[in-house]
């Protein structure tokens, strides 16, 4: 490859939009919040879909749901308020048939256009109205006397939207970068042989049909992302992923750790202490941390296991092999609350073999901070478990040999790092053990963590029954109530979880802290009323931090009967005497959401159950997941159905993991491509380290940390 080319591919590849015409510096600052600063940003602008412009349907042949363009006249206008303003056209055709394009928003401009007898073209997606077949907010243009604009020859693609540049800019903004792809040969990164080996398209070619389809492209297929020019940039795009990773584990491995080979005194007390026999996954696990962590290489290893599964204390036997090399050991948590339950258990494990267990949190302030910082800081703290807290500027550790990160997911990606950081010296990293209890399926682990060597604790301690999930419909709710009096007679606890019901298209589902917590507060009242003999609590996300901590702290010490709460409510928060936990509206929540609600129920002896209670009636979608959700308990099988039912995206939020989101690939989808994947990356890190690179910042750029660095 000469210089030459290289140079001219760089270049225009990171050609600033401003080259462009039409961008000036207000347009240039729009672009930017959407991660648009450079050309190659734009041939990346993938569309989310085609309308098909390239032929026009008679009115007549119009089915509900399935888009199709036509061209008629405006027949009438009519404008209304009925909930909200309401603009509506009818408009018809030579075939007799009549169309109502209906608005919501629309500006008086608009509403001028339609003058009855004016000729336009519409696109969209028929659905059944009141009146017949109906578009809501078609897509059109109108139409000059007697103009007969011609039929387009491709497939109009549609860009996400960039906010304040309208599509037909964006569009042709895309063009004008479009017109200036370089070359194949000059654009291309992957290995010739390897793209005609694979049967697929240079990337010049790939973009161009992603961007440009032909009105004969196998519009299927491109709709389904299994188009072979969507297979090739996916392939570039996973490509870019791994070795983006591969190269952090290198890095990471470049460092030297202290290796934790103890006598393993302080472990067996441990063990022999515990009221408890390890299960074998935990012993497993276990084993695979003792062997890391006596390599004087740093431990990067995520231990999954499903909740209950009883990760805390192989926490805890990991820590007692730094502290028996007279090192010390972090574990911070996400909440207070989870932080103070891993303090309370470490103090009753620890302290009776003589280890110091230290404490901070947010509210741990004044003298109390600085003796505990002091600490810290003079190694008289062995182990010290923590909030956020610990990740503060002000926290010196003398030597910091093992991080622990309980539920990583919750965690920004910087905040691990900096933990890790602060045993950091010259050189030498301190391991690093992240636990997690949202199950992740295989091929995204393999996809997302390949970077880090992943445990799984896939067996519940003995002596737990299986939660018995039912779905009912929220007409049987009076029957719920009833069964709430009888558990909490019986001395058991409750959980009711509410999200909200979506009233219209408009308003945001679960999750909507507002909404939720005004659902919580309205079912909180009403329950109190029907079950007025129960001490009933409230939590919900829009209460300060301590009235929440103070509710779950009330009910955790069964000072509550029920807990009314949104979702939440906290993950990892151990209440064996809850027995009974009803899901409202639990049709609206994803898998991975339900099966961690659910877990907080099925912690002691007593055989426990969890409602799923439902709006009839129920989409296709949601009666699945609510039947995968009886059907079994497994966090993985669950983990994998809702990757399939979801897509990954959803599954592991980027803001929450660090995770990078995709362009284009799909994990669900592309899952099959990892192995060729894999074996491309380890060619092009031995034999082309420069194309890797180049691969790498094409797709990620030098901003990404991940999660897993
Ligand atoms: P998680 O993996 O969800 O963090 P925890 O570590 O909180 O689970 O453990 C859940 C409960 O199970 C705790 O009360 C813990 O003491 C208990 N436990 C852990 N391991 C075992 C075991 N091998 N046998 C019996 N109980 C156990
Ligand atoms: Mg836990």
């Amino acid at each position: 490859m000469s210089a030459r080319r290289d140079l001219a591919t760089l270049d225009l590849s990171t050609e600033p939009l401003s080259h462009l015409a039409g961008v000036g510096p207000r347009v240039a600052a729009k672009l930017e919040t959407r991660g648009l600063s450079t050309l190659q940003d734009l041939w990346l602008h993938l569309p989310l879909r085609y309308e098909d412009r390239t032929t026009l349907l008679p009115i007549r042949a119009l089915k509900a749901g399935m888009a199709a363009q036509v061209e008629g006249r405006v027949e009438a206008v009519e404008r209304g308020f009925r909930y909200r303003p309401v603009l509506r056209v009818a408009i018809s055709d030579d075939s007799g048939a009549t169309l109502v394009l209906r608005f919501f928003h629309f500006r008086a401009a608009q509403v001028a256009q339609f003058a009855v007898g004016r000729r336009l073209r519409a696109y969209g997606t028929p659905r059944a109205g009141q009146q017949g077949l109906e578009i809501v907010h078609p897509s059109y243009h109108m139409l000059g006397d007697g103009e007969d604009a011609l039929l387009g020859e491709l497939l109009d693609p549609v860009y996400p939207a960039v906010e304040g540049i309208g599509p037909a800019s964006l569009r042709k903004l895309i063009g004008q970068a479009l017109d200036r792809l370089p070359a194949a040969a000059a654009l291309e990164l992957l290995p010739p042989a390897f793209l005609a080996g694979m049967g697929l398209p240079s990337l010049r070619d790939a973009l161009l049909t992603m961007h440009r389809p032909p009105a004969d492209a196998d519009i299927a297929a491109l709709g389904a992302g299994t188009h072979p020019a969507q297979r090739r940039l996916a392939m570039e795009e996973l490509l870019a992923h791994h070795l983006s990773l591969r190269r952090q584990r290198i890095a990471l491995q470049q460092h030297r750790a202290p290796a934790l080979r103890g006598r393993d005194g302080l472990v067996k007390a441990l063990r022999e202490s515990l009221p408890f026999k390890l299960t074998g996954a935990q012993q497993r696990v276990f084993d695979e941390i003792r062997k890391d962590l006596a390599r004087a290489h740093p431990m990067l290893r995520l231990v999954q296991g499903d909740v209950g599964s009883g990760k805390t204390v192989v926490a805890a036997l990991a820590a007692m092999l730094a502290v028996e090399r007279g090192k010390q050991v972090a574990l911070a948590a996400p909440t207070e609350l989870l932080a103070e339950q891993h303090l309370n258990n470490l103090r009753s494990w620890l302290e009776p073999l003589d280890v110091r267990v230290a404490w901070l949190a947010g509210k741990v302030t004044g003298k109390a901070r600085a003796k505990v910082l002091e600490d810290v800081a003079s190694g008289h703290a062995q182990v010290v478990v923590g909030t956020h807290a610990l990740m503060q500027d002000s926290v010196v550790f003398n030597d910091l040999a093992l991080a622990i990160v309980d539920e990583q997911h919750r965690f920004g990606v910087h905040q691990r790092l900096a933990l890790r950081d602060k045993g950091a010296t010259a050189g030498v990293v301190p391991h690093q053990l992240v636990m997690t209890a949202t199950p992740i399926p295989r091929t995204l682990a393999m996809a997302s963590y390949s970077d880090l060597d992943v445990s799984a604790i896939d067996e519940l301690p003995p002596g737990r029954t299986p939660v018995q999930t039912i779905a009912i419909s929220a007409e049987r709710r009076p029957e719920l109530v009833e069964r709430i009096r009888v558990a909490c007679q019986q001395g058991r606890q409750v959980y009711w979880v509410c999200t909200l019901i979506e009233e219209s298209e408009e308003d945001a589902g679960p999750g909507n802290a507002r909404m939720d917590a005004q659902a919580a507060q309205t079912t909180f009242e009403t329950l109190s009323a029907q079950l007025p003999e129960l001490r009933i609590g409230l939590v919900h996300g829009r209460m300060k931090a301590a009235e929440k901590q103070a509710a779950m702290r009330a009910f955790k010490q069964a000072e509550t009967d029920l807990l009314v709460a949104t979702t939440v409510i906290e993950v990892g928060v151990d209440v064996p005497n809850a027995s009974l936990m009803i899901i409202e509206n639990a049709e609206r929540l994803g898998l991975a959401q339900l099966h961690q609600l659910r877990g907080r129920v099925g912690r002691g002896a007593t055989a426990s159950s969890c409602v799923l209670m439902y709006q009839a009636p129920l989409s296709a979608m949601a009666r699945e997941r609510l039947e995968t959700m009886r059907l079994t308990n497994d966090g993985f099988l669950i983990a994998e159905k809702d990757l399939e039912l979801r897509g990954p995206g959803e599954l592991l939020g980027t803001r929450q993991t660090g995770l990078a989101a995709f362009r284009v690939a799909d994990l669900a989808r592309d899952a099959g491509l990892l192995p060729t994947v894999h074996d491309l990356a380890e060619r092009l890190l031995s034999d082309a380290p420069d194309l890797a690179d180049r691969i790498v910042r094409r797709w990620i750029g030098g901003a990404v940390r991940y999660a897993s660095a």
